[in-house]
């Protein structure tokens, strides 16, 4: 059966990779990607000349045509602290707005993709976390426009989910990082490899001792395509995504510094609210996607990130794809 698909956030980082999956699929009939290019990027899918994929600049909360799809995927939000505290407004109404819109282009019967992310379990008292775990998160805190948009969205889905029988499709997603994340973005992986390439000082917040579990893309991705594309599934509930092995900050700093001889580590003042751990419970998701794992060591995933930024930054080459 033919398929109509639409991406929200689809010339994002984690969107563009997200496209190149679709388009793998032979039932996608139609690609329509929505993006305000706000953090995402036209060069994220400039790779791509398939005549199924259709760009629309747009917001997702405002975005309007009388078309109507078989599966939303909806990714349309900033993930970098630094860009989602600088507008908080605009990041729940990517969210929220995005969700409360895209739902009403669902044809009924439709797919309801969203990703949602580990910072609903603020930060914890637990760990790892499993889906189970309701989190501690303040709803004040300086995080809270994106963990707060980002749990109430899950509401609004697990409820229109109670009501009308909805499919949807939920995960967490633990930090995640690889090639196509902007230079600017301003998350530690990639703020790491570009001050190492440029600047030669990489800036770790607080003494680095805060962990994050840190996941190369291409895993990630794995996860979200085995349980995004599945026809029919039984979970109804949101599902962790992300690699389970630990490390701190002050590690992958090391580790990026090893890559160019003289850059150094300097630290800075400690962020407000930065949560001090992050890590995945997987039980659920390897009884759910039986196979998957997020195999990728960081060593191996920041080589491949640094290599591309590399060609971006040394060379000026452009290309999105990795
Ligand atoms: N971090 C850092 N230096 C940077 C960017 C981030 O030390 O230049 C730290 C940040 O304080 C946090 C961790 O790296 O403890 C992960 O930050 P990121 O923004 O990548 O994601 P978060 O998990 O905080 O959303």
């Amino acid at each position: 059966m033919p398929r109509s698909v639409l991406v929200s956030g689809g010339c994002g980082f984690l969107g563009s990779h997200l496209v190149d999956r679709l388009l793998r699929r032979e039932d996608v009939e139609t690609l329509v990607v929505v993006d305000n290019l706000w953090t995402g990027s036209r060069d994220n899918i400039a790779h791509v000349s398939d005549q199924r994929l259709s760009l629309r600049i747009a917001d997702a909360e405002s975005f309007t045509t009388s078309q109507h799809f078989d599966e939303i995927i909806h990714l349309a939000s900033p993930a970098s602290p630094v860009w989602y505290m600088r507008e908080p407004a605009r990041t729940i109404k990517a969210n929220i707005g995005g969700a409360l819109n895209l739902l009403s282009l669902l044809r009924p019967g439709g797919r309801f993709c969203f990703a949602s992310t580990s910072e609903v379990y603020g930060d914890p008292l637990m760990s790892p976390q499993p889906e189970s775990y309701r989190g501690s998160v303040d709803c004040t805190g300086p995080r809270a426009s994106y963990d707060e948009s980002k749990r109430c969205t899950e509401a609004l889905l697990f409820e229109e989910q109670r009501v009308s029988g909805l499919d949807v499709r939920v995960v967490r997603l633990f930090n995640t990082y690889g090639p196509r994340t902007r230079i600017d973005d301003g998350r530690a992986v990639s703020n790491f490899v570009c001050q190492a390439l440029t600047t030669g000082i990489l800036t770790v917040h607080g003494d680095g001792s805060q962990s994050r579990s840190w996941g190369y893309v291409d895993d990630i991705v794995d996860g979200l395509e085995r349980f995004f594309w599945r026809d029919s599934i039984s979970h109804r509930a949101p599902l962790n995504i992300g690699n389970n092995r630990e490390v701190s900050v002050l590690e992958i700093a090391k580790f990026v510094c090893s890559l160019v001889a003289g850059s150094r580590i300097e630290h800075r003042a400690p962020i407000a609210q930065d949560p001090t751990n992050r890590c995945p419970d997987l039980t659920l998701a390897r009884q759910i996607l039986p196979g998957w794992e997020a195999t990728t060591s960081y060593q191996e995933g920041i080589r491949r990130t640094f290599e591309w930024y590399r060609r971006r930054i040394v060379t000026g080459d452009r290309s999105a794809a990795s």
